[in-house]
């Protein structure tokens, strides 16, 4: 009898096994449908084998193949094991992983529009720089060659990527192109329609309906699309004539999944780019200081443009300012004030930029020192004065806000601290006649709301833009010349080891919106510690200083990229049974560790940063090793003890590879 070994969409790590009824053609990477329980699942034939460990009487049929999808080819059945095997995930959501959602009832699909490039518009001749960067990122393009393209904002790093898609498509191939979450725009995808004129581009996201991205999956599957720009998920899109991967942005947060299946979309991509043979780039203007290390090392080849592509424009001036002093108003201090004041008078635009949406990010009694919480979160309400809520921003959780102190009934409740509409209003005070708009994850909630404002201020109907970081990247808005930053100091405090990195990464996008075009620009940061590293190599725009100090940093401290880490969260209903599954693991963990004689380290358990959330208590363990391999002899043992031992209540996750301990 033929048995077919399915890959299922379940928790537990291992295939299911499912006899071949005759007539079925399946092979390995096969989609078929299957029951498991009651239910009928999705799966993926992994392996076509004679016998199983389970009786045959035992063993159900497969019910059917989806012809709906194209089998899944040899290359992604690589990858769903080695996301498995790396990131310690269950096998089975790592295959479901890389299928598009499919649609309820079958609908014979349009093909994709291939839609004509408007004008047809050459893009400006690659300057010397880019002329070196293009023949190094395809200095090898039949083999594994990475190399990383570090260019400051502007330096033409997006006119780089699209002179090598051209090379490839006109080879014959298919490129992939992964872009942050932020960054997939109708501003990107028109540069796209006009760079590569005529090239059949699909897209990839996860805010797509089912139908279009099924299309967009068997474009890309039949070989029809030449050029495939996506998010993180785009990573396992199948690509049967693959001939370059460029990840843009390749420091940025978003490419981490934190939840489900928890891989890092940009290491995936060099995975993958190695299994096909392929070359790969990595671009950025502050790399994340794992990939800076690697083309440190050599490992990755390091080009770089240092200069702003369009001669007019050059680097904005980065100015420290006072952030608090006698003449703060509404947390504006006067040098910013005036600077805004002046970009009014002269027609230009500003940004100011605070990473906090909301009015203010508490509310505090002036009596007693009462603060609103969220019951159900060890965190601060956030005031929402629009809608005279209080919310929380980790879960659901929503009140109206208080007439008065519920501890002591003083009715003085202050907001404390500064959030994107407490800017906004108090620009509206300062500057009645300019046109203020906030553009946060508030107020850009309609679907359409986000392009809508877009073209608001491309067209000038905007003086002075508040934004968190929906705004830091991507954009291009030729009269804007002032940003402003508060709230920085923020990163400062952080217990995080990454968030010094991740301010400077910020920083630097956000003032690359200034002074793109003719009009230079000028960025102001209200800072209370002018003398930090991260401002001093800010104002100089030196992010290989700022790199190598930190990496010195981290070094000493046996930190990433110096060590690897594996995070073990867990979370349950009460603190007791978080902390007692906890040191169980830390137990096991230990004498694993003395067992096998590895070199880990198995910390002590602690609460996550947010302790409860949603009315669940938080924890986790580190483990940290200076040794790859050492850490992934580790973890399958240390994985199978705590499936066999957790209890049922306490729900937990492994993340290889963090890049947060929220
Ligand atoms: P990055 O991706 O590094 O931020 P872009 O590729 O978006 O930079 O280029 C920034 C700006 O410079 C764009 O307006 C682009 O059209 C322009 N540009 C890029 N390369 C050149 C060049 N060789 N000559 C003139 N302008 C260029
Ligand atoms: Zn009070
Ligand atoms: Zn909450």
């Amino acid at each position: 009898m033929a048995i077919v070994r399915v890959a299922l969409p379940v928790a537990v790590d291992r295939l299911f096994d499912y006899w071949l009824p005759a007539g079925l053609d399946v092979r390995s990477g096969s989609v078929l449908r299957a029951r498991l329980g009651r239910r009928r699942v999705l799966g993926v034939a992994v392996d076509l084998v004679q016998d199983s460990e389970i009786a045959p009487e035992r063993l159900t049929p497969i019910d059917e193949v989806a012809t709906e999808l194209l089998p899944l080819p040899a290359d992604l059945c690589a990858l769903s094991r080695f996301v498995s095997e790396y990131y310690q995930q269950p096998i089975g959501q790592c295959f479901a992983q890389m299928l598009p959602p499919l649609m309820k009832r079958r609908r014979i699909l349009a093909e994709p529009e291939w839609r004509d490039a408007p004008a047809p518009a050459p893009g400006p001749p690659l300057n010397a720089d880019q002329r070196a960067a293009l023949a190094g990122v395809l200095a090898e393009s039949t083999r594994f060659a990475p190399s990383l393209l570090q260019g400051v904002t502007g330096s033409g790093k997006t006119e780089v990527y699209f002179s090598a898609a051209e090379r490839v498509i006109a080879e014959g191939r298919q490129v992939l192109l992964l872009v942050p979450e932020i960054n997939l725009t109708p501003q990107l995808q028109l540069r796209i329609a006009t760079a590569l004129q005529g090239a059949r581009v699909a897209i990839l996201h996860s805010a797509l309906s089912t139908s279009e991205r099924l299309e967009h999956w068997l474009a890309a599957a039949r070989g029809d699309a030449q050029l495939v720009v996506g998010t993180r998920l785009a990573v396992f899109a199948p690509l049967p004539r693959l001939g370059l991967i460029v990840v843009d942005e390749e420091h940025d947060a978003s490419f981490k999944q934190q939840d489900g299946v928890r891989y890092h979309a940009r290491d995936v991509a060099i995975y993958r780019a190695r299994l096909r043979a392929v070359p790969v780039v990595l671009g950025s203007a502050t790399p994340a200081l794992e990939t800076y290390a690697a083309a440190r090392r050599g490992r990755y080849r390091w080009l770089k443009l240092p200069h702003r592509a369009n001669a007019q424009a050059s680097m904005p001036a980065v100015r420290l300012v006072p952030n608090r002093s006698p003449d703060t108003r509404e947390g504006l201090g006067s040098t910013l004030r005036d600077a805004i004041a002046e970009r009014i008078a002269r027609g230009e635009q500003t940004l100011l930029f605070i990473n906090r949406r909301g009015f203010a990010p508490s509310l505090l009694c002036a009596a007693c020192g009462w603060k609103a919480q969220c019951p159900r979160c060890a965190a601060r309400l956030v005031l929402h004065r629009s809608a005279g809520a209080l919310r929380c921003h980790h879960c659901a959780h929503a009140e109206r806000v208080p007439e008065s102190c519920p501890d002591c009934g003083n009715q003085d409740l202050v907001p404390q601290g500064f959030g994107t509409q407490r800017l906004e209003r108090a620009l509206s005070e300062l500057h009645p006649a300019a046109r203020v708009l906030r553009i946060d994850r508030d107020s850009t909630q309609h679907k359409g709301a986000f392009a809508t404002m877009r073209t608001a201020i491309a067209a000038g109907e905007v003086d002075i833009l508040v934004g968190t970081q929906m705004l830091a990247k991507g954009h291009d808005f030729p009269r804007l010349t002032l940003v402003g930053v508060l709230g920085a100091d923020n990163a400062l405090y952080s217990a995080d080891f990454r968030a010094t990195e991740r301010l400077f990464g910020l920083l630097e996008q956000v003032a690359g919106r200034a002074g793109r075009a003719a009009l230079p620009g000028e960025v102001m940061v209200q800072t209370d510690f002018p003398d930090h590293p991260v401002y001093a190599a800010l104002v100089d725009h030196d992010y290989d200083r700022f790199a190598q100090s930190l990496l010195s940093e981290r070094e000493l401290l046996g930190l990433p990229p110096y060590a690897h880490l594996a995070l073990l969260s867990a979370e349950g209903p009460s603190r007791a049974a978080v902390d007692a599954f906890l040191g169980h693991a830390v137990e096991e963990g230990r004498s694993l560790v003395a067992a096998r004689a590895l070199r880990c380290e198995v910390y002590p358990p602690v609460a996550a940063t947010i302790a409860r959330r949603a009315g669940l208590e938080r924890g986790q363990v580190l483990v940290q090793s200076t040794a790859r391999a050492a850490l992934h002899d580790f973890l399958p043992p240390w994985r199978a003890e705590l499936e066999r031992s957790s209890p049922r209540r306490v729900r937990w996750s492994l993340d290889v590879d963090p890049l947060g301990f929220a």
